[in-house]
């Protein structure tokens, strides 16, 4: 799977702190190295020829994770736990083999520690001190089996005890950066959360739960750009309450929010195409957008709706309310001389005619200039 724009930038982040954590592989062997030519140390060439072959091949497999994406497919992408561990091996090899530079190897191996602060695992917060301490024990050992008669314990002590303390130390702070971090991550988690809950809730109609007029403003626009490009058909289908005046007056308020609350229900249960629109226009109207939808169609669905909400039982406390409705349904197939807002208006005006007409009726857009929407459409 290829990895997203996201995903690629923190690849790009992955392989430059790969690159850093190479630069104290090249710190070891120098010490190392420069100890062998100066004679410093007894281990053979050949032996340190094989340590850095080691170490490039398992470094060759971090970077070939990284350009191939494998790491992505782990639970911790940034492998910095595992890189931190490899790091340490090197260390306590380096510590073994030469105990002598052991104030040195250390100074390395703060910096291996250093590394842990870009990406801190939890439990390599007790891991890595105890294993930097560790080698420090095996370098002061491996000091006292080569120089029994040399080894000064006061002095090794006193390092020892430093040592130990600067790399708890450094863990400390290491954890404490990705405490903030993740404190940092969890705080922009939260506020795109609150973005888009407010963003959700700027869309929709809080009473209903419906869409609201702002976004079937937007989203009206956008389904008639769709339908030009395909080529099909858009219905809208305008829903006026009768007489909801008189529900307020004769049960109260809140009788009448239930009930558009109820209205809202029937709706989602006929118009459910999940590209179908439903939203509450103002008050107690209702606009529903029907993406490739044809005329006839839109007309069977509003007969439907209309059918629903006549035989509804729509229940307030003990109290039941019987609602009718009156629909104007109108339905177009963009072209160039037509508009969206013609689109509206015909379902508009249509509605209007089923009011005058008598209420609680579908009637279809059959003005004259509309005749060539209605006929396009269907
Ligand atoms: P008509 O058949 O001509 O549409 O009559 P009507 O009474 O439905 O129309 P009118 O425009 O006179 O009144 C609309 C009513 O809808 C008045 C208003 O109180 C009520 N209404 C609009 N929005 C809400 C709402 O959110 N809650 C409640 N309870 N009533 C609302
Ligand atoms: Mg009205
Ligand atoms: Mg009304």
């Amino acid at each position: 799977m290829a990895p997203t724009e996201n995903q690629s930038k923190n690849q790009k982040l992955r392989l430059q702190r790969f690159i850093l954590g190479f630069v104290t592989y090249v710190m070891i062997w120098c010490v190392l190295g420069m100890a062998v030519a100066l004679d410093v140390i007894t281990t053979p060439v050949h032996r340190l020829v094989t340590y850095i072959a080691l170490a490039l091949a398992i470094q060759g497999l971090f970077l070939a994770a990284i350009i191939y994406n494998f790491n992505l497919r782990l639970r911790d992408p940034s492998m910095s736990a595992e890189q931190i561990l490899v790091g340490f091996f090197w260390v306590v090899i380096a510590f073994t083999e030469a105990p002598e530079l052991k104030g040195v190897i250390a100074l390395v191996s703060i910096m291996v520690m250093l590394y842990s602060i870009f990406d801190f695992i939890r439990h390599s917060f007790y891991l890595v001190p105890c294993i930097a301490i560790a080698g420090m024990v095996i370098a002061n050992l491996s000091y006292f089996l080569k120089y029994p008669y040399d080894y000064d314990w006061r002095y090794n002590l006193i390092e020892f005890i430093s040592y130990s303390l600067i790399v708890t130390w450094v863990a400390i702070i290491a954890n404490y950066s990705q405490k903030m971090r993740d404190r940092l991550k969890a705080q922009r988690q939260e506020i795109a959360k609150a973005n888009r809950m407010l963003a959700s809730l700027s869309l929709e109609d809080p009473l209903t739960g419906l869409k609201n007029r702002r976004y079937f403003d937007t989203h009206f626009d956008n389904e008639w750009k769709r339908a030009q490009r395909e080529h099909t058909p858009l219905a809208l289908i305008m829903v006026d309450i009768d007489h909801f005046k008189q529900v307020n007056d004769t049960y109260g308020h809140q009788a009448g929010d239930h009930t558009l609350q109820l209205i809202g229900n029937i709706f989602t249960k006929v118009v459910r195409r999940p590209s179908d629109i439903i939203c509450r226009y103002g008050g107690e109207e209702f606009a529903l957008l029907l993406p490739n939808t044809a005329l006839d169609s839109a007309v069977d669905m509003a007969e439907s709706i209309l059918k629903r909400l006549r035989s509804a039982n729509l229940q307030y406390r003990d109290q039941s309310i019987s609602v009718t409705a009156s629909m104007g349904v109108a339905a177009s197939r963009p072209n160039p001389h037509n508009q969206s807002s013609d689109l509206l208006r015909a379902a508009d005006m249509t509605m209007y005619r089923a009011k005058q007409e008598g209420r609680d009726r579908v009637a279809i857009a059959q003005e004259l200039h509309l005749a060539a929407l209605t006929k396009s459409a269907t």
